[in-house]
């Protein structure tokens, strides 16, 4: 990995915001923690350390929860719904004003290519907060014809917002999955409290300015950086918290359902995935090589809904395995800040660890390495995209997510088969099928157990277009109008007028 003349200049801004001082928005004001720690959050692509950080923990999370309390109760309450809409437009407005800006950030914090980001990431949390704006003003409810004999009443039903929403996001699009959440609960007319990530913080810490900037009175939005163990676990728990929003691994979504527990607070989660593409010998294998090679290597793979089993019809087998390999040895891997990078760094020595613990234990159980299978260079976060063949239903790497640049193809006879093999896991986030029939790819869509499938294409998001999983990939749904229903209670009103 040679440093190239690719390499983009770091907008001052981006200097001056990196290297500053950071604050959480707590309350309407940007503070520190209360402790006084920080912690520092790191550039995945050198390992050296990016920014010091607020180390927000339980006091934070009190202050955060009880400023969204008063908020909730207080000024948010009297904002009209066409004027929620309004700050929620003004924000993503703001975002996108500062588009170079964020995609720099998320680069640098979280390794992704910057091209990549101002493509994706940035837009559409953009787009987000568009969608979401609209839906402030068209949350309602209904008029209920009831039959209780003798008649005479009046029935209707109002969608009246949660109130304080906890949010706790995951690291592989940061300021992505804050709008997801975000955007969805304030249009609902809730208050928040933040929790992001603790390695990727950076993002959200800008946000933080530009949601005060857009003019949303103080305690409606609070975002808190700090560790789940410590921030995430009190946020989870606080009793002052209505309902808990969480996105990240299955593992942690456990713990979020039993910390909630206490005092029944209202779950939704998004968890994580072993997502099943499928590719039929009748697919157009010029789209469906670089569509199930895109499946897994985008976003190197740390995507919870990432196409890690491909299951190719036998016949295509090797055509497919070889074409898929073909592309991952072409993606040039670097510094996400270099514009020719395709590929960069994973987020942290931690998820570098443990992608490279899953490519031993393939090894060690039998698993081929088609291409990759290893670390890249010593500096930096970099694993190879890799391929892996003989892979085994019992082998960790058929079963378990490992949120990496790492596939796993399987041959298949047919699609009765290759619908009890795609279903198989305690996952059901999402799908891919790939195949010319329209019979075949409307009816393995409809038997398989994901909350998302894709019919010739993977990966493609869109505000309007609800997300989540089946099984244990979680409970609700992201985007669209369903999200809605995470941050709204219903409650039903009976009048007797005769
Ligand atoms: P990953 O394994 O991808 O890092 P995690 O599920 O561990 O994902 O983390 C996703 C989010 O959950 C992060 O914001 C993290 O700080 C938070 N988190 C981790 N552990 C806990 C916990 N015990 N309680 C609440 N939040 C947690």
């Amino acid at each position: 990995m040679e440093t190239s003349s690719t390499v983009v200049e770091t907008l001052p801004q981006v200097k001056e915001f990196v290297s500053g001082r950071h604050k959480m928005l707590i309350d309407g004001k940007l503070v520190e923690a209360a402790s006084g720690k920080t912690f520092p959050s790191y550039n995945p692509a050198t390992g050296e350390v990016l920014a010091e950080v607020p180390e927000g923990d339980k006091e934070d999370i009190d202050r955060a929860v009880s400023a969204a309390r008063r908020a909730f109760e207080g000024r948010w309450r009297q904002v009209t719904p066409s004027e929620r809409g309004q700050l929620i437009w003004k924000l993503g407005e703001l975002i996108e004003k500062h588009a170079d800006e964020f995609a720099q950030i998320e680069s640098l914090d979280n390794g992704k290519p910057v091209a990549v980001a101002r493509v994706a990431d940035v837009p559409l949390a953009v787009d987000l907060f568009r969608y979401m704006a609209g839906w402030a003003t068209k949350i309602e409810g209904n008029t209920i014809p009831l039959s209780v004999p003798g008649g005479g009443y009046l029935a209707y039903t109002l969608r009246e917002p949660v109130g304080v929403a906890g949010q706790i996001i995951p690291w592989n699009f940061p300021l992505l999955m804050a709008a997801w959440k975000l955007g969805p609960a304030l249009a609902a007319g809730c208050a928040v409290v933040l929790k992001v990530a603790e390695q990727t913080p950076l993002s959200a810490l800008r946000l933080g300015g530009l949601i005060q900037e857009a003019g949303f009175p103080a305690g409606v939005v609070n975002i808190v950086t700090g560790f789940g163990e410590t921030a995430g676990a009190a946020l989870a728990a606080h009793p002052g918290v209505d309902k808990i929003a969480f996105t990240g691994s299955t593992e942690v979504g456990k713990l979020i359902v039993q910390a909630a527990a206490g005092n029944l607070k209202k779950v939704s989660l998004e968890l994580g995935g072993k997502s099943p593409n499928v590719v039929f010998k009748d697919a157009d294998l010029e789209v469906a090589i670089p569509g199930a090679a895109s499946a897994i290597f985008f976003n190197h793979g740390q995507c919870c809904c990432a196409g890690s089993r491909l299951y190719v019809e036998k016949s295509v087998f090797d055509k497919v395995v070889e074409g898929v390999a073909e592309q991952g040895k072409q993606i040039k891997l670097g510094p996400g800040m270099d514009l020719s990078t395709q590929m960069g760094p994973l987020v942290s020595s931690e998820q570098l660890e443990r992608v490279c613990g899953y490519l031993a234990s393939g090894r060690q159980e039998g698993a081929k390495a088609v291409i990759g299978g290893q670390r890249v260079g010593e500096r930096g976060y970099f694993v190879a995209p890799t391929v892996l063949t003989e892979v085994k239903p019992s082998m960790k790497v058929y079963q378990e997510e490992i949120f990496g640049p790492v596939v796993a193809a399987m041959p298949f006879s047919d699609a009765r088969e290759v619908e009890a093999a795609a279903n198989e896991t305690i996952y059901g986030l999402a799908a891919g099928i790939w195949t010319r029939d329209i019979s075949k790819a409307h009816s393995l869509a409809e038997r398989l157990r994901a909350g998302t499938v894709w019919i010739n294409c993977f990966n493609v998001f869109d505000a309007a277009l609800p997300f989540g999983g089946y099984k244990q990939s979680g409970w609700g749904r992201e985007m669209g109008h369903e999200v809605l229903e995470n941050y709204t209670e219903t409650k039903s009103v009976c009048v007797r007028i005769k």
